[in-house]
């Protein structure tokens, strides 16, 4: 991936690998961006991400990532930022880095994308949960908060699709993701997971850029090997309904560049 913005490190509690061994994969695959948005912390569920004293040591992480690196590749500093209602916390937020995303992975108390509460998924309405999924997506993208929409279509994780039109049931949050100016992210993750296809689907996608939204690409590694996988599948995608061009972003600006 020439652009590769969603990555890990340890802090997060469920990522292996030193942040130089990350960057030294980026470098061995080609990227010429490569950007860390480690799990923010979050006074809901902290086993999954760095707690708050630990953002300075995670900014000294990657700003000295970026000094050791700069004549190969350029490494930027973001989030990923947990959007759930009652716990968004200021002092993240206004963090001074290049980039914030935001990522819907809990609906009320229930994180649908965790395997541990993939049992939940029986007996729900799996159409009213889509819609209540990209109704925070929606809630999301009004708040004006984020730069980047993770993993647009996370709820798919599982296999658990829903029966009607899911063009129609992202509809509100997509023209909201237009409105705030966001950028979504094709995330390769999926193709780590039982759905084993990029987060947003290609139908999606093809919403996305009828839209003129911009995109930009993430590994979503949570351990070195995982940095680069799958770039051509993605970048086939994106090529595949008509982008040529991504998003990166220094200080909360976006620049697009041909990929
Ligand atoms: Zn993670
Ligand atoms: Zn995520």
């Amino acid at each position: 991936m020439k652009v590769d913005l969603h990555n890990h490190t340890v802090l997060c509690n469920h990522a292996s690998g030193t942040v130089n061994e990350y960057v030294e994969a980026a470098i061995a695959c080609g990227t010429e961006f490569f950007g860390f948005s480690d799990h923010a912390p979050m006074h809901y569920d902290p086993k999954y991400r760095m707690t708050f004293e630990q953002m300075e040591l995670y900014e000294f992480w990657v700003r000295e990532a970026q000094q050791r690196y700069e004549d190969q590749i350029t490494v930027l500093l973001g989030y990923e930022i947990d959007f759930l209602p009652g716990y968004m916390e200021e002092s993240v937020l206004k963090r001074p880095c290049d980039y914030l995303i935001g990522s819907v992975h809990f609906i009320d108390d229930w994180g649908f994308d965790n395997p541990e509460f993939i049992g939940r998924y029986e007996g729900v309405d799996i159409d009213d949960v889509y819609r209540r999924y990209f109704g925070l997506v929606e809630t999301m993208a009004k708040s004006g908060k984020f730069d980047i929409v993770g993993h647009l279509d996370l709820l798919k994780v599982f296999k658990y699709l829903p029966t009607q039109d899911i063009r129609m049931l992202a509809k509100e949050a997509l023209n909201a993701i237009k409105n705030a100016n966001m950028t979504v992210e094709v995330n390769v993750s999926g193709y780590r997971k039982p759905i084993i296809e990029a987060y947003p689907s290609p139908l999606l996608l093809q919403e996305i850029i009828e839209r003129e939204i911009p995109i930009t690409f993430g590994s979503d590694a949570h351990n070195p090997e995982q940095v680069g996988l799958f770039t051509q599948e993605v970048e086939t995608l994106a090529r595949s309904v008509g982008y040529d061009k991504c998003a990166v972003y220094r200080g909360r600006d976006r620049d697009m560049i041909k990929f």
